[in-house]
């Protein structure tokens, strides 16, 4: 770079240290002004700082390249113009020194690999003067614990957060590690289960503490995490994992007033609890059998333990009540009185009669209605024709679009037929509860048809289907009234 002499800058008239370019001297202040505001070159059309004659343009200002000069806008470094940071560097090359500063051990000169992939991704910034400004501007986590990971003072893995307050700063640089691979993705709802169950076992007997730590661990959160990995993990799975686990707790709880532990617990001992508890026997089902599976305790059962059984909390008689009040309450929305004897009555699931299309139902002259759930038509029950007959007959508006997508239950937007959460509040509001409901229907239908016919009318693998068929097969009556006390 041509060295600084005081002179009076061309540009703005002050007497100060100055470079000499072929316009005249140019002050450190106008290089920078110049430099941080790149304009288009007449000659290359590039963004670039503009101070230079033109060789072929009278009177018209070109960049550096283009004037075939050398540009006092460039990186003393690397000699790009663009990213201007420092007096001399740009801040590509001040970041990949402040970088490469953090990653490497001050003893060994060892840069640290496994951060390699962040290092890279940093460097890639598109502006990395923000990096520059991340890593320094307080509270500079991120600095501070990558400069401590890559010294092998912070281990690499989440285990270091844990301890660590969920702040913005901090939950970003986890983001950066999980982004660049360094880091296993992780769910902030099972993290949160595993603090809630590191609570949870605080204050239990040592032996039940880690057996039932075994349990949560070993069959819920690497459930749990496996559901994670395809985004299935939602409040209701984690609440049941949760209620599980506290169940467990609850054994444990009441085993250790008994004078033994959950290891030792032997039949007549877990008869009485559920005696005494007969609500938990929903809930400790899963354990009873998974001390089975894990050996850890193989002297104690309980009933109906090949499967977790599907819980069925409406009886028959409430669902008759359902039925009837969808087939003449004129007071709840035609399409939600259809869905809900849609489920009702054929066990459709709310996700896949929201995605019906009108060609599924078939409107024959002789005033029969025919509905296919699953590719057969069949005929619907009186009352519930009337009901599909009067809404087809008056769906009529089809969206703003003006097109008609043929969805039997056309949303608000155009093409998009009715959500499923708006369809659940209407029949929330008249009483029922989709996912009960359903289950009921299954139930009551798993008593009457085949297995697999079964399986195709609700649309369920046969193994959830023949489940469902043995279920039927007891006297669920009884069975009902013990899963509503
Ligand atoms: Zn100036
Ligand atoms: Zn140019
Ligand atoms: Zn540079």
């Amino acid at each position: 770079m041509t060295a600084a002499t005081r002179a009076e800058c061309t540009r703005c008239g002050v007497t100060t240290h100055t470079l000499m370019l072929p316009t005249g001297p140019l002050c450190s202040r106008c290089r920078r002004d110049i430099a941080y505001h790149p304009r288009v070159c007449p000659e290359c059309l590039e963004l670039r700082p503009v101070a230079y004659p033109s060789f072929t343009m009278y009177n018209v200002l070109v960049c550096a390249a283009c004037a075939g000069e050398h540009s006092v806008f460039a990186c003393a470094e690397c000699g790009r113009e663009d990213h201007p940071y420092g007096a001399t560097r740009c801040a590509r090359c001040i970041l990949n020194e402040q970088l490469t500063g953090l990653f490497t051990h001050p003893l060994s000169g060892e840069f640290c690999d496994e951060l390699r992939p962040v290092f890279e991704e940093l460097m890639r910034a598109r502006r990395p003067q923000s990096v520059i400004s991340w890593l320094q501007k307080p509270p500079a986590t991120g600095a501070r614990v990558l400069g401590q990971m890559a010294r092998g003072e912070a281990p690499i893995s989440h285990d270091t957060f844990q301890h660590m307050p969920a702040g913005r700063s901090e939950s970003y640089l986890r983001d950066l590690l999980t982004a660049t691979g360094v880091l296993q993705p992780y769910q902030p709802a099972i993290e949160r289960m595993e603090r809630w169950l590191d609570e949870r076992l605080r204050g239990l007997p040592v032996d039940d503490a880690q057996l039932i730590g075994r349990y949560a661990r070993w069959h819920h959160l690497r459930r749990l995490r496996s559901l994670a990995e395809c985004g299935e993990v939602t409040k209701p799975v984690i609440y049941r994992a949760r209620s599980n686990v506290i169940g467990a707790v609850r054994l444990s709880a009441w085993a250790a007033r008994e004078g033994t532990t959950i290891a030792l617990l032997t039949q007549p001992q877990l008869e009485s609890y559920l005696a005494a508890h007969p609500g938990g026997r929903n809930t400790q089902q899963g354990f009873i059998a998974w001390l089975h599976r894990s050996k850890e305790n193989t002297r104690i059962s309980l009933p109906w333990r090949s499967f977790t059984p599907p819980e069925v909390v409406v009886s028959d008689s409430e669902r008759w009540d359902s039925v009837e009040r969808l087939l003449h309450d004129d007071t709840i929305t035609l399409y939600a009185r259809i869905g809900g004897l849609f489920m009702l009555l054929f066990a459709q699931s709310l996700g896949s009669i929201v995605k019906m299309k009108t060609a599924q139902v078939v409107l024959e002259p002789d005033g029969r209605v025919l509905v296919a759930f699953d590719g057969t038509f069949v005929e619907m029950p009186p009352g519930l024709d009337t009901l599909i007959r009067d809404y087809s007959q008056n769906r009529g508006t089809p969206t703003i679009s003006g097109r008609d997508h043929g969805w039997l239950f056309p949303g608000r937007h155009p093409g998009s037929h009715l959500v499923t959460d708006v369809f659940r509040s209407k029949l929330v509001t008249a009483g029922i509860h989709p996912g009960d409901a359903r289950k009921a229907a299954m139930f009551s239908l798993a008593g009457q048809v085949p297995a697999p016919v079964l399986a195709d009318l609700i649309g369920v693998a046969d193994k959830t289907a023949v489940k469902w068929a043995v279920l039927a097969a007891r006297d669920w009556s009884g069975y009902v009234a013990q899963r509503r006390l």
